[in-house]
């Protein structure tokens, strides 16, 4: 018998047509999760296996694949033969400790003497005889048995693990997260990338208001969230000279609805200059002055693509346990500053007006400042890989 790993796809899109794209990403996505072992991985439309000798390190990495709604570790074999199925069965539970079970299966080779009933009801028979102590439930077992007689295998498997669900990274186009270093950001690219969307991230520094530390700590949080988006490119902006130019020139009270204005017009000529469809932010309504619903009017107003903010209508609380699941949590309280909290006037506007941000704008020549800092821009390339600790990618 050889062990496989049975992968059961997630949420398929509505369309027919896209099933073949959707299970190349995934074969694609976990190929770049699984690049440090040696895999077989093949593949039909309901299923994906995966043979290897790393099994349990491959479990490890689909824990963290999207698009995958569950997967068991399993056995295969090519004698059919009832007898060796049975026997096979039997090895495998021998090992086991439990009180109850169920045999469930299913049979894809219609030629095989026995229908999936009878099979089901002669291994039960077979495993009542050779272990002591134990009695079948139908409804709701300790243990349930799973056999598929295949055309080529039989494949024996017992509990499933629970994918991530969501649809393959990459099967929704690009976005590109803005990404502090908070609770939100990380959480709301999280949730884009379970959509489908591969992201890029932009990241807003001022030094040496804001240290390396800040930045080392957002490319720690890009390194979590490339578990998922199977790597990220990090795109740095120094955003000194703007935001010291605002300082100078813009009313105290406007200070962050134009800054976060400028943030919008930067992210959305990055977005378009490397093919990105939307922007994805941590913006949660009502948290500060620059997330009621009259400031997010006024900032989204520069731009034209679409922001996405998937955890606009969350609790704090709520991001919170979402961080904490994904392991950004530890990191993100970390205690650095960030640009959006240094020059934080006293009084922020509540209600911004739109037409005095445009009176406030025209105070500085904002248009070759920001294209300064896109032609200046860093970008850092961040992967998934075990053995990089995010120093060794700066
Ligand atoms: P977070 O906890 O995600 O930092 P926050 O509660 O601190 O969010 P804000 O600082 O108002 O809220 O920022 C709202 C959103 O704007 C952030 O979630 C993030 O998407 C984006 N943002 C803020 N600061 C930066 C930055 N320095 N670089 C990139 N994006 C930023
Ligand atoms: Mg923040």
């Amino acid at each position: 018998m050889e062990k496989v790993i049975i992968i059961k796809y997630g949420e398929l899109t509505t369309k027919k047509d896209n099933i073949n794209f959707f299970i190349k990403m995934l074969r694609n996505n976990i190929s770049i999760a699984l690049t440090e072992y040696n895999y077989d991985l093949t593949y039909d439309k309901g299923r994906m296996f995966i043979r290897s000798a790393d099994i349990d390190k491959c479990v490890l990495k689909l824990k963290n694949i999207f698009g995958i709604h569950d997967f068991a570790v399993g056995y295969t074999f090519k004698e059919k033969d009832f007898e060796i199925v049975c026997d096979n069965v039997l090895a495998l539970v021998k090992e086991k400790d439990f009180k109850t079970f169920k045999v469930e299966t299913k049979r894809s080779d219609k030629n095989y003497p026995l229908d999936s009933m009878q099979i089901s009801r002669s291994v039960g028979a077979c495993i009542l005889k050779n272990k002591d102590n134990i009695k079948v439930d139908v409804s709701n077992p300790e243990v349930l048995i799973n056999i598929e007689i295949r055309n080529n295998e039989v494949l024996v498997y017992f509990e499933k693990i629970k994918g991530l669900g969501g649809y393959p990274v990459g099967t929704l186009g690009k976005g590109l997260l803005m990404l502090s270093g908070g609770i939100d950001s990380p959480v709301a690219g999280y949730l884009a990338i379970k959509r489908g969307v591969k992201l890029e991230a932009i990241y807003f520094e001022s030094p040496p208001h804001t240290s390396e530390d800040a930045k080392n700590k957002v490319l720690s949080l890009a390194k979590s969230l490339a578990e998922y988006n199977l790597d990220i490119k990090v795109h740095v902006i120094n955003f000194t000279e703007i935001q010291e130019t605002i300082y100078k020139k813009v009313p105290h009270e406007y200070l962050i609805t134009i800054m976060r204005r400028m943030m919008y017009r930067i992210s959305e000529k990055i977005a378009y200059r490397n093919k990105m469809h939307i922007l994805v932010n941590g913006e949660s309504i009502g948290q500060v002055a620059s997330q009621t619903l009259t400031s997010m009017k006024a900032i989204n107003e520069v731009i034209k693509m679409p922001v996405i903010r998937p955890v606009a209508c969350f609790d704090k609380n709520e991001i919170i346990k979402i961080a904490k699941d994904i392991n950004t949590y530890e990191t993100s309280i970390l205690p650095f500053e960030d640009c959006c909290t240094i020059f934080v006037p006293k009084h922020p506007v509540i209600n911004p007006e739109s037409h005095l941000c445009e009176e406030y704008e025209k105070l500085f020549d904002y248009e070759s400042l920001i294209n300064k800092c896109i032609k200046e821009h860093e970008v850092i390339k961040v992967t998934c890989k075990n053995e990089n600790k995010y120093e060794d990618l700066l």
